[in-house]
Order: structure tokens, then C-alpha cells, then sequence
């Protein structure tokens, strides 16, 4: 059977994938050997994805409800844009444009970003359009931007095979970016004695098992580890000075703040010991090409932003970066989170890394997308929390959802619920019905899937790959550009969005590109189907850049990088005599997201069916539970109940839930229940990786008679 090469929809590894389809359906997938993200590599999500294309839950027909108590019932396309336009516009008429928001998802391709994005800011004129990145990488794009002038990661997976140094800081690699992790595992067992690894993380998981030292931090405290290092490399002469001089700003500013950060702080700050700093540091500073990889531990916090400005820090004071093997490295959650940020899917965002607060960008784009100078807005919309705060306080009053689910991803899922609850109208474009969000849905509008549609997303490496359309959509599914396109005609722009195609969308975009960091109008979707280079690629002929910035010049006004100096901050909601312990929550390697899609193929549902906790045998003690045990953790927030793990792999005064269950599958099963919405100032990201809790045995798993989710109750 012939196999068609694609790319993996779940995470910012960015896997390439061959397809085999059968009458129509796709029947196996498997790894390509000729992606150079992965090599021919894949881990279970991607070989379990045939069954879950086809499943009773994938949402076949636009559905509408004209009451919030009436069921929504199956309408033609026609009735159900129409409506999405009449109320859209009626907002807008009678509370303003800012009334109204978008909020989308990293799992669209860089062309329905594109399109949606535009018909917000360009035409509906709201700024007010966000996605999920918010949660994912807002932190790591703004720490970027601060420090070395543009976002994009600097570096390419090949750099896991010349490092000589390894720091993974807050990322279970293992779990959550397993083929990358694999690689690096190959690297370690080829040079055991060469290869150095660091894992900073409050579990001992199985990324910590290939590390020569495992620091095991307490919850938030990444920045008074960093400075430590930071003071020790300069204490020790392992900073490069010559590139400091030469490339950079703010040294001595830095110097001073570190100078406040010898090991014995440090350590009484993160819980460490004085020598694993320094022995840390001194592994990072003999490096000769050392890189480090971070992920939502470093981002999902209150001070997110300066916890990846201390990571930069270090890398520009030892020169790390630029080189084949060094750098400091995000590693992306969604798989198409960086087009997102390329095609300017965040509330302050243009396309092309532009900044909706540049006058001369909004005048740029203005005149590409053929609107009024001035339609834009000069000021950033909401963040992705600010949305949902909208709605809650009426603010905001009409919002369009497409391709996520913030009724279980969002920090404390009981204000969404009640935002949601609280909105004027509710549009929820989805693959899948029922999720939590959809249940609060006016209008309903099925949307088509990978590999349903053609388009382009960017991994982590800032490779683009082509997704050709392998297979129709089920029942009436539309692919999402076209969905917005026809609300855009509805509302009376069709010209502006009358696309014959992806390939069109694409082209229109990468012009916008020129120029920029990010630039890549040197491609379009004929020269994708052929290869996937890593932007920038601004010429036809230009082969693509496997790493950023090997001249020594950054995007800034002067073209030297900025040292950023930070203090460290600790999390908004501290253990205490009530709230005694720190949850933290994360990911398992068969889970993607909120199990929309995992949670329909049977093999990994059954692998990992539910929800554990896990414990510290002394907090276990303390508490009066034992391995096994049903136990409820409480926040201010709300509650969970699940099964209990000790184990002495996790951080004394540390619990750890994995988000991946909503209150679809059990009220109490959702780990957002009990996260707070504490955010980074810069960034807008939450702090979904730290808040006060408590534990005890529950004597009954469900003590209210049940499961006791609201979907329960309305079926
Ligand atoms: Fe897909 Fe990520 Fe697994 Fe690769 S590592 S196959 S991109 S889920």
C-alpha cells in the first residue's frame, strides 16, 4: 500500500509520519525515516491514531440552541454561520468590538491561525484573540524576545548529538517529548563519560534516570538555582568574557544580582544542597557545547519570564550559543504552537513576530490585508485568563472557541465554567463533541482534523512541515480556514477571505514574513511537499538555517544580546498550616492534552485509564494514607479524588496530578480544580505548576453518591 508522508498532530517534537490509507481511511501510521526532525521515530500517541479519526464522539453537523436550557439540534451550515455572524456583529454593535474574543488552539495549521487571526484583529477589529499557547509557551516567547530580541528557539535537535552538556530543566522529556528523548538517550549510551546530563525537577521521573545529577528543586525556585550557578561560574573564571564584550549588554547588572546568590543561598532557597549547585555549574561551565532544554516547568509560572531570563543569562555568559551543540532550547507543547506565534495568534501579537504596539507594524499589515489605516487597535487585547475573567464580570460577552478545550485545560475550571455559563454566546468549534467546553456551546460548528486538511505547522526546531489532506472529514466537517471564511463572507468581507486553497492562505502570509526573524517567504506549500527546512528561509533558493543567531548579531536595536538580571520570586500560593503540601501537574507519555483524541484510541485509554497521585512516603505517613488509597486533595479551589502512589521518587512536601482529566470523566478527576490563575506579568501564562494543597484518605472514592459530573447529570 502506498504511504503518505505527514507530520504527527500532537507535540512540538514535530514527528514525521508515513500514512497508510485504506478505502478512504487511515489504516496504519508509522515513522518516516526521511523526516529529519525524528528520523523515523514515533512514540504510541502516533501509531495509535487510526482509531481515534472515527469515533461516536467526532462532531459531524453544525448544531445550534436558540435557548441556554434548550438542546442544541442539528441545522444546515448556512443557518448556523449566519447566526455565528448575526450574533458576532450584534455584540459588536450594541457593547463594541472589544466585547467580543477569539480563542484558538496550537493544533491549527499556520494557515487557519492566519485567517483567524486576521478576521479578528484586521475586521472584527479585537485584539482580543488568543490560544492556548498562553498556557504552553507565552513565557518562553517573551523570554526570548527580552533577552535576545525576537522569540524562536535558537537551536536544532541535531544540537542533542554535539552537546556535551545536557541541563533539562522543569521537562519530563521522557513523558512529554518522548522521540526527542529517546535521542538523547542514544547520545548518553554512546558517550556515557562524555556526555553530562542535568535534570532540575522536583520528580525523580524517567528523564531524571539518564542524569549524572538529579537536582531535585523545591517548586519554583528555578531562578535562585540558576543565579547559584551563574555565581559560581563567574566566581570560578568560567565565563566568557570575550563574548560578553562583544555581544552583549547588562553584564554588571547581572554580576551585582548574582553576587547576592552564592551556593549557600541558593541552596537554602531551592531545597538543594550548597555542592549540587556548584557541581551543576562547574559541569555547565567546562562544557565546551552545552544546551539546555526547558518546557512548562520553567513556563507555567507567576515569574516565568524571569526564570527564562536566567536561563539566557546563563548561556550568554558562557557563550553558549549560536554553536553546533549549545544553546538554550524550548521545547513546545502543541504542534503547531511556534505558527502560532508566527502568524501573530497572541492578543499582542502580529504576524511575523510583530508587535501590535508598533505603529509602522499595524500600518504593515493594515495595507497587506487591505483595510483602513487604523483598523487595528493600537493596544494588546486579553491574554487567554483575561478572556475568561471578561466573561465572568460581563466585560466581555460573546466569545468563539476553536479547536480546544479551556473548560478542563484552564487554571481553576470553575471560573471557566462560570464565564462560560455567563456569556451572552458561546461558538464552539471542535473535531470532537462531547468535551467540557462544547456542553456550553450556542452554536456548535465541526471541524475537520489531522489529516482531513492541508496545511503547515512549525515544530520546535522551527521546521515547517506540509500536511498534505489524506482523508475526507466525517459527516459535514469542515477544515477550520474555511469555517472562519465563511463567517467572514456572512459578515460581509468575502473578498478579503475568498481563498481557492491552503497553498493560498500560506502564500499571503509568508509575504508578511519578509524581513522578520521569522522569516520564511522563500517557501510556499510546492517547495513543503518537497522538503521541510527550518526558517528562516527568505529566498526560493535558501536552504534553511538548522540554528539562530551563529554570527554573534541578535535582533535587537544594537545587535547584542540583553542579560537580564532577576531575583527570584516564589510561587503565588505557598504551603501552609492548612494547605500543606505543593501540587504540581503535568503530563503521562500516553495522554495528549484533555484526552479529546487519546482518550479515544483503547489502547492508551486502557494503558493509563485514570488519573494518580503521587506521594512522598513522609507526607503518605504524615497524612495517614498508603500506596494504593483513594485520596482527596483539596486546594482553595476545589477538589480530586484519585488512587495514591508513594514514592520516594517525588520531593518530601511535593504532590504531583496529571492534567489530562476534565469533569467529562468524573467531577472529581480534574486537576484544575484545584490550580489557581496566578500569572506571569509579562507573559500572561499561569501558574499551573504550583499551588497550596492538602491530602486525606477518602473513605469513599466518590463520596456524594457517584460520579458526579455535571455531563453525568445530563444524560
Ligand atoms: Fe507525536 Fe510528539 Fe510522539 Fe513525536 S514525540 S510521535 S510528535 S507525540
Amino acid at each position: 500500500m502506498p504511504e503518505a508522508a505527514t507530520l504527527c498532530p500532537y507535540c512540538g517534537v514535530g514527528c514525521g509520519l508515513l500514512v497508510e490509507v485504506r478505502d478512504g481511511r487511515v489504516a496504519r501510521v508509522r515513522g518516516d525515516p526521511a523526516h529529519p526532525s525524528s528520523l523515523g521515530d514515533v512514540c504510541a500517541k502516533a501509531v495509535h491514531l487510526p482509531p481515534t479519526l472515527r469515533t461516536n464522539e467526532r462532531l459531524l453537523y453544525p448544531q445550534l440552541r436558540s435557548r441556554r436550557d434548550s438542546v442544541l439540534s442539528r441545522v444546515p451550515w448556512e443557518l448556523a454561520v449566519r447566526t455565528v455572524a448575526e450574533r458576532l456583529g450584534q455584540s459588536v454593535a450594541e457593547h463594541g468590538s472589544d466585547a467580543i474574543a477569539v480563542y484558538a488552539s496550537g493544533q491549527l495549521t499556520t494557515e487557519e491561525y492566519y485567517v483567524a487571526s486576521k478576521l479578528a484583529k484586521g475586521f472584527l477589529r479585537t485584539n482580543n484573540f488568543d490560544t492556548n499557547s498562553r498556557l504552553c509557551m507565552a513565557s518562553a516567547a517573551a523570554g526570548y524576545t527580552r533577552s535576545l530580541g525576537a522569540d524562536g528557539p535558537p537551536c536544532s535537535y541535531d544540537d542533542l548529538d554535539a552537546a556535551d552538556c545536557v541541563f533539562l530543566i522543569g521537562t519530563n522529556t521522557a513523558d512529554c517529548h518522548p522521540v526527542l528523548f529517546k535521542r538523547l538517550r542514544r547520545r548518553k549510551a554512546a558517550a556515557p563519560d562524555a556526555v553530562g546530563v542535568l535534570v532540575a525537577d522536583p520528580r525523580w521521573t524517567e528523564t531524571a534516570d539518564l542524569s549524572d545529577l538529579h537536582l531535585s528543586l523545591r517548586p519554583g525556585s528555578d531562578v535562585a538555582l540558576l543565579n547559584g550557578m551563574l555565581h559560581v561560574l563567574s566566581r570560578e573564571g568560567l565565563v566568557d568574557r570575550a563574548f560578553i564584550a562583544a555581544h552583549t549588554n547588562g553584564w554588571a547588572d547581572v554580576e551585582r544580582v548574582i553576587a547576592e546568590y552564592p551556593p549557600a543561598r541558593a541552596a537554602s532557597i531551592s531545597g538543594l544542597g550548597e555542592e549540587s549547585i556548584v557541581a551543576a555549574a562547574r559541569r555547565f561551565g567546562r562544557a565546551r557545547r552545552a544546551l539546555t532544554l526547558w518546557s512548562m516547568g520553567v513556563n507555567q509560572s507567576r515569574s516565568g519570564t524571569d526564570k527564562i531570563a536566567a536561563i539566557l543569562n546563563l548561556h550568554l555568559a558562557t557563550g553558549q550559543i549560536g554553536r553546533a551543540g549549545a544553546g538554550p532550547f524550548s521545547l513546545t507543547g502543541q504542534p503547531n504552537a511556534m505558527g502560532g506565534r508566527e502568524t501573530g495568534g497572541l492578543a499582542h501579537l502580529l504576524p511575523g513576530y510583530r508587535s501590535i504596539e508598533d505603529a509602522q507594524a499595524r500600518s504593515d499589515v493594515e495595507r497587506h490585508w487591505g483595510v483602513e489605516p487604523g483598523t487595528i487597535a493600537p493596544r494588546p487585547g486579553r491574554a487567554a485568563l483575561e478572556i475568561f475573567e471578561g466573561l465572568a464580570t460581563g466585560e466581555i460577552r460573546a466569545i468563539w472557541i476553536l479547536g480546544t478545550n479551556p473548560a478542563a485545560s484552564m487554571p481553576d475550571t470553575d471560573l471557566v465554567e462560570r464565564a462560560l455559563r455567563q456569556a451572552d454566546f458561546v461558538v464552539v468549534q471542535d473535531a470532537y463533541h462531547p468535551t467540557e467546553t462544547t456542553r456550553f456551546a450556542d452554536v456548535l460548528l465541526p471541524a475537520a482534523q489531522w489529516p482531513e486538511k492541508a496545511g503547515v505547522m512549525t515544530n520546535s526546531e522551527r521546521r515547517l512541515t506540509y500536511l498534505p489532506r489524506l482523508a475526507s472529514p466525517p459527516g459535514e466537517a469542515l477544515p477550520d480556514a474555511e469555517i472562519v471564511a465563511r463567517v467572514a463572507a456572512a459578515m460581509g468581507w468575502k473578498a478579503s477571505f475568498a481563498y481557492e486553497s491552503a497553498a493560498e492562505i500560506f502564500d499571503e502570509f509568508a509575504a508578511l514574513t519578509a524581513g522578520r526573524p521569522c522569516d520564511y517567504s522563500g517557501l510556499d506549500h510546492a517547495r513543503l511537499r518537497a522538503a521541510s527546512p527550518q526558517w528562516p528561509v527568505p529566498t526560493p533558493a535558501h536552504p534553511g538555517s538548522s540554528r539562530l543567531y551563529a554570527d554573534g548579531i541578535f535582533p535587537t536595536s544594537d545587535g547584542r544580546a540583553r542579560f537580564v538580571p532577576v531575583e527570584h520570586a516564589e510561587p503565588a500560593e505557598l504551603p501552609d498550616t492548612a494547605f500543606p503540601l505543593t501540587l504540581t501537574t503535568g503530563r503521562v507519555r500516553d495522554h495528549w492534552h484533555t484526552l479529546t483524541r487519546t482518550g479515544q484510541a483503547p489502547a492508551l485509554r486502557t494503558r493509563t485509564p485514570e488519573p494518580i497521585v503521587e506521594l512522598n512516603g513522609a507526607d503518605a505517613q504524615r497524612a495517614g494514607v498508603h500506596d494504593g488509597d483513594f485520596v482527596e486533595i483539596a486546594s482553595r479551589r476545589g477538589k480530586l479524588i484519585a488512587q495514591c502512589r508513594v514514592t520516594s521518587a517525588i520531593r518530601e512536601g511535593v504532590c504531583f496530578v496529571p492534567f489530562h482529566w476534565g469533569r467529562r470523566f468524573g467531577f472529581y478527576k480534574s486537576a484544575n480544580n484545584l490550580t489557581l490563575g496566578a500569572r506571569d506579568p509579562l507573559s500572561h501564562q499561569p501558574e499551573l505548576k504550583a499551588c497550596a494543597a492538602r491530602l486525606r484518605r477518602a473513605e469513599h472514592p466518590y463520596p456524594q453518591g457517584g460520579d458526579q459530573s455535571p455531563q453525568a447529570a445530563d444524560q
